[in-house]
């Protein structure tokens, strides 16, 4: 059993690999798999290639050659976060702004598991304010464990959902008690970056000299802005993009907004919602998050919401990628190639996506319904 520990210190890495090779082997299953955003970005340095280099579509090829029936994508899962995500933003901030004294301001991001873990443990009384949505990883399972198993026919417990994940925090979570429907978990199993690219090693793939794959639809097709939550400030610059237009009913006049870009470890910008200046705040490193909640809890906060990621960088520097020894020029560079992804895809704004437009007219109805308040959203626990 391999064993590695988290740049957060507090979770231990278990690897499933035998698991998910079993799966892969069970004619009986029927086994999927999401990637994250961040990976793509990584895995390469694995087979010698240069940090940053964007593999995307190799990595869909090896994924598909390991034997996934269905080779799909996290960021498909990061655009529903943000529909869910920036609802509930724009409906705290709406209230917020016409005087309600009862809603608590600011919102924080929840996806990153480890920072959940932190604030569950440290700083319970604010367990309220981060957004009750779901990380993207929990929302792919739990979207793929009913509307995806219905389309395709099969039963829940006979689909199995594997996540490749930049992260040693995403097995924990999704071990989670929550994540569960009687037993039988919303993400089966989890593996890093490196384990992947040990997996293909193991499976004798020649990884530098594959095809370049599409994801398969519909849990495969993306927008930039599910891309850019691979790196610090990424999450917010998504949910900035639909909520301006949500809460303006105006287009843009731009989608890359470098004020919420860069690497320093806590970073503040206003943006202006067309009028309204909304202020946001971004930490990256659970001592920067530490600093932010001590504001908060102290009354002092200036911010409408907040990015809080615990690794540097974000989820490219996860403890589950490729090593990088600190190294922040080796980030900057997997930062720059998501950058890239975003920009060179046709549709850049989650609400765009068109397969997420078809789960909310054909399964969910629309945001934070009922329905999706049952699969999409959590709630946290007071772990101090
Ligand atoms: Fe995981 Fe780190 Fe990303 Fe958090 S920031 S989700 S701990 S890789």
């Amino acid at each position: 059993q391999c064993v590695a520990v988290c740049p957060t210190g507090a979770l231990t890495e278990v690897d499933e690999t035998g698991a998910v090779i079993r799966a892969l082997s069970d004619p009986s299953k029927t086994v999927i798999v999401q990637t994250a955003p961040a990976v793509r970005a990584a895995l390469g340095e694995e087979f010698e290639m240069e940090a940053g280099t964007l593999v995307t579509g190799k990595m869909v090829s090896a994924l598909r050659r390991l034997g996934f029936d269905y080779v799909f994508d996290t960021d498909f899962a990061a655009d529903l976060t943000i529909m869910e995500e920036g609802t509930e933003l724009l409906s705290r901030l709406g209230k917020y702004l016409a005087g309600d004294k009862e809603v608590k301001m600011p919102i924080l991001t929840s996806c990153c598991p480890a920072w959940v873990k932190f604030f569950e443990h440290q700083f319970p009384e604010l367990k309220d304010i981060p957004s009750t949505a779901r990380s993207p990883q929990q929302m792919f399972g739990a979207i793929a464990k009913t509307y995806f198993a219905d389309k395709i026919g099969v039963k829940r417990e006979d689909l199995v959902v594997v996540s490749i994940m930049p992260c040693v925090a995403k097995k924990y979570e999704s071990s989670r008690d929550e994540f569960a429907v009687d037993g039988n978990p919303d993400v089966d199993h989890a593996l890093t970056t490196r384990e992947l690219a040990s997996l293909i090693n193991l499976s004798n793939i020649d990884f530098n000299s594959l095809p370049e794959e599409d994801f398969d639809k519909p849990l495969g097709e993306s927008t930039g802005a599910g891309v850019i939550f691979g790196t610090t400030g990424g999450v917010i610059e998504a949910a900035v993009r639909t909520a301006y237009e949500v809460q303006t009913g105006k287009m843009l006049p731009r989608l890359d907004f470098h004020e919420l870009r860069g690497m320093e470890g806590l970073r503040k910008a206003t943006i202006d919602f067309d009028g309204t200046p909304i202020n946001i705040g971004i930490a990256h490193g659970l001592g920067n998050a530490r600093q932010l909640l001590e504001e908060i809890k102290a009354g002092k906060s200036e911010f409408h919401a907040i990015e809080i990621m615990s690794c540097p960088g974000g989820c490219i520097g996860g403890g589950g990628q490729p090593y990088h020894h600190g190294d922040v020029e080796i980030l900057k560079k997997r930062q720059k190639a998501l950058y890239s992804e975003d920009k060179n895809k046709t549709l850049r704004k989650s609400h765009e996506n068109p397969h997420i437009k078809k789960l909310y007219e054909e399964f969910l109805g629309a945001p934070m319904s009922e329905k999706a308040h049952h699969l999409l959203h959590t709630k946290y626990f007071d772990r101090s």
